[in-house]
């Protein structure tokens, strides 16, 4: 079912839950989030990038996403992942999305403030939460690959969060974007960060984390993890292991009906860990 993603996040939070936002890029990404969720018995976020976007349109991808989490057995939302300016949280508000991140983690932090400031402004006039971002995580995410890191200062993070009035902040504490093997994360800045924000936290690049790290965010403030290249890469793999394996195959029903389980089964065992 599809319900407001303040109720998905109240919701979770009573149930002392950490949601899993996973990102589509198209029909069968769309699905097998939605069944991974489904056999768990947990809501979650499906969310989309910008660059992403352009290989459907927000409106092709929101009308997706719309069919098939009306009939879900659990509560699903629309996200926007790494939305850049507020033209793009617009054309995303419109198409039908649920909950928006504005990450202007690029900027200055003046001009983060202002640009946060706008799009909370716009979005809670439609009942719909923000996420924003402070702080830099390095990695490549959509077109933008970023080398640098930066760790989000705590006492940095409290000023932002009361002078944006953001629902959610995604923090930068070691995480990267990517299936990198040498990610540390720094949970003592993420428990300095719970103690000076009262702003639910959000972890991107969950795919690069460690199973026992990812279990422990909940004691944390953490209420939203991303996750993305796993699930990208279930996809490439699935459909380049069927090629290798016979390079004459054309049967495309069975190719992506693997696809796609190969990608549900990513779901699944990411919302058990988190929860
Ligand atoms: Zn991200």
């Amino acid at each position: 079912m599809i319900v407001s993603a303040y109720r998905l996040l109240f919701d979770s939070n009573k149930a002392g839950q950490v949601l899993g936002a996973f990102n589509t890029h198209n029909l069968e990404v769309t699905k097998a989030i939605i069944e991974g969720a489904e056999e768990t018995g947990y809501p979650a976020l499906v969310q989309i990038s910008p660059g992403s976007v352009e290989l459907s349109g927000y409106e092709t991808i929101s009308a997706i996403f719309h069919s098939l989490a009306k009939k879900a057995a659990v509560p699903l939302a629309l996200h926007l992942d790494h939305g850049r300016s507020f033209e793009e949280v617009k054309r995303a508000v419109e198409a039908g999305f649920h909950s928006i991140m504005i990450d202007g983690s690029q900027l200055s932090y003046e001009d983060n403030v202002e640009l946060t400031r706008k799009v909370v402004s716009y979005c809670h006039e439609r009942d719909i939460p923000v996420e924003a971002e402070l702080g830099v995580i390095s990695g490549k995410e959509d077109d933008l690959q970023v080398e640098e890191h930066g760790y989000t200062d705590p006492r940095v993070a409290a000023d932002f969060c009361e002078k944006t009035n953001c629902d959610l902040l995604a923090v930068s504490i070691g995480n990267v974007h990517g299936l990198r093997k040498d990610v540390a994360i720094n949970l003592q800045i993420l428990q300095e960060l719970k103690t000076l924000t009262a702003t639910p936290l959000v972890i991107h690049g969950g795919s690069g984390i460690s199973q026992e790290i990812v279990r422990q965010f909940k004691e944390y403030g953490v209420r939203k993890v991303n996750f993305s290249s796993e699930l990208k890469n279930a996809l490439i793999r699935s459909v380049g292991e069927r090629y290798i394996a016979n390079p004459g195959e054309y049967d495309i029903v069975s190719v992506t009906k693997a696809e796609v389980r190969a990608i549900k089964q990513v779901v699944m065992d990411k919302l058990l860990i988190l929860n």
